[in-house]
């Protein structure tokens, strides 16, 4: 399960959060991964617009998780010391659980192996200037479930992978 976009603006890249949104789940958890400025936090910026938040998002570099009110509460971790990815990690899985709010992870590849089975990746390249290349895969029945409809959802900037 995975489906290739193109976005040519850092609001086109909200669009892709806020379709995300669209399908989320309460207990979802997702990683983003990309170098610094591909657009991780532009994309859960959307993602929690979408989700019906009106919070100012930004990285969560030196909080480890920050948290967004909205229709599924937001946790948002910035891995950056991986010293503490584990203690970040657990407490927001714990969270998420309880509350069935759902996880976004900035510089998640390290750490897939501690996201739940089932969860989602999206990958961010600098395609060029202002594009990016974002790669959404899904892992888990959960996300086979809901697939076809989260491909239809991010319809608009799909390119051939
Ligand atoms: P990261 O969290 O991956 O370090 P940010 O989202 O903080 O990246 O920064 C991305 C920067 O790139 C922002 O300044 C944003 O405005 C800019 N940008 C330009 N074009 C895009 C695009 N298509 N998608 C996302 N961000 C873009
Ligand atoms: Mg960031």
């Amino acid at each position: 399960m995975r489906v290739e976009l193109v976005t040519a603006t850092a609001d086109d890249t909200r669009a892709v959060g806020a379709a995300i949104a669209e399908v989320l789940r309460p207990g979802d958890a997702a990683a983003l991964t990309g170098d610094l400025g591909a657009g991780k936090t532009t994309l859960v910026q959307g993602v929690a617009r979408g989700l019906g938040s009106d919070a100012h998002v930004v990285s969560p570099t030196f909080t480890l998780v920050r948290e967004y009110d909205a229709r599924l509460r937001v946790h948002h971790v910035d891995v950056y010391r991986l010293d503490r990815v584990q203690e970040a990690l657990d407490l927001a899985l714990d969270e998420i659980a309880a509350s069935g709010g759902v996880l976004l992870v900035e510089w998640g590849d390290a750490i897939e192996a501690l996201l739940p089975a089932d969860h989602l990746l999206v990958e961010l390249t600098v395609a060029d200037d202002d594009r990016r290349r974002i790669a959404v895969r899904g892992v888990g029945v959960s996300w086979r479930a809901r697939w076809e409809r989260l491909e239809r959802v991010l319809e608009p900037w799909a390119v051939a992978a």
